[in-house]
Order: structure tokens, then C-alpha cells, then sequence
């Protein structure tokens, strides 16, 4: 169970120090007035109510609330009744805190659900989120935002009509290593980055159809890996530009070597995106080839992300100056410390519905042009 929480207001020397590092520098880079409060700290810390509790909360998520300094489970949302009492048994909650899809409105009434996070398949993203913010309650939402911008706008105005905060699940802008790259472009150390390359992908080996499997349902997913893990790339490229979208890209979509598997969505996908300032980013994603690896490269220097560069495994950053020595950290702990810090200290995300937009607007073009074999625009 996790460790009872006090009460207690406490200090901000003493509130800095239980905080993860990179919480703690996100926090400590932010102007004054819009620092942590205490006060605005709810006394238990932020009730959770996770929806959908298939793999990514069942092993990443609940856990990682075990373990985070402001926020605990507190409900979930499921289409099975047992699971969500088992869930309420481990993680201690009252089984009235267990609600179905269609019950979700219901959670405006309940004070121990503050923020609700959203690990449904990418396609219900909006239909949950939008839920969730009408109940009045603090959204997470899980990557890929949502399979359209239009679903993406559409979560944006829910949460500013329901006057809610929301968040991306990009746990990798609450990591050392990322947050120490971002800080390079940023900060202009090795100059502008111009020449990027990335990739991400995994072997789904088993020859799961659409009818077994969400993420090659088209239906569901609403693309293959560009959307799942992709995404990432484009992430991690937009980091890299000082979070600038691309103004235009190309695509190819890759041999499609499994058509019992990819009936619906793409096998595989590389792509190029171009930046207003002449840079370009070289992509490729896939569900049949196991890549993760990130390098981006400017005049004065360097910067790389070691295989894996995007999993659960700590990144390893190398620079043309060294390896820093960063701390590791559990990826999903670090990020739900930096989002209820973000949320207590009224600060604007890292990870805004924003950014979500815009990578599903980058993946909107990347389809567009894949499909037409003709360069296409970004509207980000
Ligand atoms: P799973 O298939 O393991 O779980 C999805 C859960 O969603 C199901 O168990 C089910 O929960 C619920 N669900 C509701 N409706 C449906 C439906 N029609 N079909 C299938 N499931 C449904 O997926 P993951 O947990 O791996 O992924 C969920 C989301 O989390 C995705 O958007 C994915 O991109 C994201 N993700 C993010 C990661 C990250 O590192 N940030 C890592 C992994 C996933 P129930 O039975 O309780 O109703």
C-alpha cells in the first residue's frame, strides 16, 4: 500500500526534496509566482481514477502511483466489473469508486477522484477524455492524443468549457536524459540542430489480427506504428527543434511482409519531415523490425540517444561533449510527480493537449503524404 501521506503543510525546502529530480529542476525553473502551493495541494494529494485497465495500467501505471509523491489511486474505469473490484481490493479504494464506461458522469458527484487518466485504445481517447472533463475532474491522456485533430480540438474545448487541466502522457518530457536534450536545443549549445534521424519500433511477431488486436484495428488505433510508437520520433524531433513543427513531409509506407497482421494498418513507415529552417528529420517506424534510436546532429556538436531510446529502459543521452551523468529514474513516477507539480503550482504543462495536437497533425500529413506519394503540408 502506499505510504500514508500527512496532512501537514510543509515547507518548500522540505516539498523540493520529495520531489523527483527532474520534478525538482522542472519546478525550480519556474517563475516564482507560479511555484508550488501547498495550500492548493488537495490533504490525501490527487485522487486518480484511471480508465481502461488493461496492460499499461495494470504495470506501469498503478504501480508507479504507488510510488509518487502526490497521487494515489483512487477509482477506475472499466468495461469489467471484477477487475475494477479486484483493483479497488490491491489498491485500497471503495468499490463505489469503480465505474463502467457509460457511468463515467457519475464521478462529478465524487470528491476522491481528482484527475482522470485515460490508457483506453488511441480511437476512445476523445470519447473518455471529453467524459471525464464534463464530470469536472482533471484529464491525462494517454498518447497518441487522438486519431484526428478534429478529436484533439474537440478534447482542448471540453477541457476549457469544463475549466479542467490537461495533459499528454509524454512521459519522456519528465525524463533527465530528454530534459537534459531539450535543454541543448534550447539553450543553442552544439547551434541549431539540422540533420536528425530517429526510429522506434517493436516486433509484434505473434500473427494477432484486427479482430484480436486494437493496435491493427484500424478502427481503434487509428494507424498502425506511426501512431503508437512513431510517434516518439516525431516527439523527440520536435524536442529537438525547440518543440517547432515541421512545415512539410514525405512518406513511404513500407513492404507490408505479414498481410494476415497488416490488413488494416501499415507494417511499417518511414518518413522525412522539413523545418522551417532548412533541417530535416529522418523517421522510420515500425511493427515488425525491434529499432529505438534518436541522433541529432548541428554544426557545433551532437547528441544521441543510445538503443533503446524511447522505451522504459533508462536512455542513455551521449553528446560530442560526453555522457552527462544524469540520474535514473521510473519514467512514469517521474512524470506523474511533474504533472501534479505542474497542477498545484498552476504552471502550463510540458505536455500540453497543445502539443498532442500537434503530433497528430504531423501524423495527419505523414498519412496524407504516404498515401499520395506527394509532399504535404503541416497545418500544426
Ligand atoms: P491494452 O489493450 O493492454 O489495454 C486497453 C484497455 O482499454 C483494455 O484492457 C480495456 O480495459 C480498455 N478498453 C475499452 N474499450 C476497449 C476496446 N474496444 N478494445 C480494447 N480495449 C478496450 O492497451 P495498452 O494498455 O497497451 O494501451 C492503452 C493506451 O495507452 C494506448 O493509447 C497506448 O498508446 C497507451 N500506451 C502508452 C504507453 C506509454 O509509454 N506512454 C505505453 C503503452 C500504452 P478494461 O478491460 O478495463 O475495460
Amino acid at each position: 500500500m502506499k505510504t500514508p501521506r500527512s496532512s501537514t503543510p510543509v515547507s518548500r525546502r522540505t516539498f523540493l526534496g520529495q520531489l523527483s529530480t527532474a520534478a525538482a529542476a522542472a519546478l525550480a525553473l519556474a517563475p516564482r509566482r507560479l511555484r508550488a502551493d501547498d495550500a492548493q495541494r488537495p490533504p490525501k494529494g490527487y485522487g486518480v481514477a484511471l480508465v481502461g485497465l488493461g496492460n499499461y495500467s495494470a504495470t506501469r501505471l498503478g504501480p508507479a502511483l504507488k510510488l509518487t509523491d502526490h497521487c494515489h489511486v483512487a477509482g477506475v474505469v472499466t468495461g469489467d466489473p471484477k477487475k475494477g473490484r479486484e483493483w479497488s481490493r490491491h489498491y485500497g479504494f471503495s468499490d463505489k469508486n469503480v465505474y463502467g464506461y457509460e457511468t463515467m458522469g457519475q464521478m462529478a458527484g465524487n470528491p476522491d477522484i481528482d484527475i482522470v487518466y485515460v490508457v483506453t485504445p488511441n480511437a476512445l481517447h476523445a470519447q473518455h477524455c471529453i467524459a471525464a472533463a464534463k464530470a469536472g475532474k482533471h484529464v491525462i491522456c494517454e498518447k497518441p492524443m487522438a486519431t484526428s485533430v478534429a478529436d484533439c480540438d474537440a478534447i482542448i474545448a471540453a477541457c476549457r468549457a469544463a475549466n479542467v487541466r490537461l495533459f499528454v502522457g509524454y512521459r519522456l518530457h519528465y525524463e533527465p536524459h530528454n530534459i537534459e536534450l531539450a535543454r541543448l536545443a534550447r539553450e543553442g549549445t552544439f547551434g541549431p540542430f539540422m540533420r536528425i534521424a530517429g526510429e522506434n519500433g517493436f516486433d509484434m511477431g505473434s500473427p494477432d489480427a484486427a479482430d484480436r488486436n486494437w493496435r491493427v484495428n484500424k478502427k481503434l488505433a487509428g494507424g498502425g506504428p506511426l501512431m503508437d510508437m512513431g510517434i516518439y520520433v516525431i516527439q523527440a524531433a520536435c524536442m529537438v527543434k525547440v518543440e517547432a513543427a515541421p512545415v512539410s513531409v514525405t512518406a513511404k509506407f513500407g513492404p507490408v511482409t505479414r498481410p494476415e497482421v497488416f490488413s488494416e494498418v501499415e507494417q511499417s513507415l518511414n518518413w522525412t519531415m522539413e523545418f522551417a529552417d532548412s533541417a530535416s528529420a529522418k523517421c522510420f517506424t515500425s511493427y515488425a523490425d525491434q529499432v529505438s534510436h534518436f541522433r541529432a546532429d548541428a554544426d557545433g556538436g551532437w547528441a544521441e540517444i543510445e538503443d533503446p531510446a524511447f522505451y522504459y529502459e533508462e536512455p542513455i543521452l551521449r553528446t560530442s561533449r560526453g555522457t552527462p551523468n544524469l540520474p535514473k529514474v521510473n519514467h512514469q513516477v517521474a512524470q506523474l510527480n511533474g504533472m501534479a507539480v505542474e497542477l498545484m503550482s498552476g504552471r502550463p504543462t510540458i505536455a500540453s493537449g497543445e502539443m498532442g495536437r500537434r503530433d497528430i497533425a504531423i501524423v495527419e500529413a505523414i498519412y496524407a503524404a504516404a498515401a499520395s506519394g506527394k509532399r504535404a503540408d503541416v497545418n500544426a
